[in-house]
């Protein structure tokens, strides 16, 4: 499937000069929704996954359909002060911005072996960040997958030692 024909590029936002691809233009169509979380599930197969980590807002809306698809569980990152109890917090640059991340203490047990997925590689920042958490926690990344990839932004460069999986790139 041609998965590109179904995201919207918009000039300009959320400022001037960052050309933004829209995944809700794709997410709204049940059949290239389903293909994409298919695809990306595929990647997870084999890897021996116990559990998935993504980080808010879109991170959740690949790696929720993916956890269920596998059967196992999913732990959120979300920007600082949404998560109710004791966090681990890890500051990190965005593509337009600065931010810090906070995933629940004790949501990753030591040897687990996660997969991190997200809508979107831009910089590599948020990634790298949610990275550190999953680490600092005694987790094993085994796998990150990407609905897209802006190659230009060259966040790849920073996750060479990881095994990553992109169903688009820009
Ligand atoms: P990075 O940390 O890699 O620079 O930025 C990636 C994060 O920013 C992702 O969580 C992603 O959701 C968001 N992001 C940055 N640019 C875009 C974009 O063009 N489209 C979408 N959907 N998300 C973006």
């Amino acid at each position: 499937m041609d998965f590109k024909q179904y995201v919207t590029v918009v000039e300009d936002f959320p400022k001037e000069g960052i050309r933004f691809k829209d995944i809700t233009t794709l997410m709204e169509n049940g059949e290239a929704y389903k293909k994409a979380i298919e695809a990306m599930t595929e990647f997870a197969h084999g890897r021996e996954i116990d559990v998935i980590v993504g980080p808010e807002a879109r991170g959740f809306v690949v790696g929720c359909p993916i956890a269920v698809a596998l059967g196992k569980g999913f732990v959120p990152v979300r920007k600082a002060g949404k998560l109710p109890r004791e966090v681990l917090e890890v500051d990190y640059g965005l593509e337009y911005g600065k931010d810090s991340l906070n995933i629940h203490k004790g949501s990753i047990k030591p040897g687990q072996r996660v997969l991190i997925t997200d809508d979107l590689l831009a910089t590599g920042g948020t990634i790298e960040a949610t990275i550190k958490m999953v680490e600092k926690m005694g987790g094993i990344v085994v796998g990150i997958a990407f609905m897209i990839e802006l190659s230009y932004l060259d966040g790849a460069d920073r996750l060479q030692d990881y095994d990553v999986f992109t169903l688009m790139t820009y």
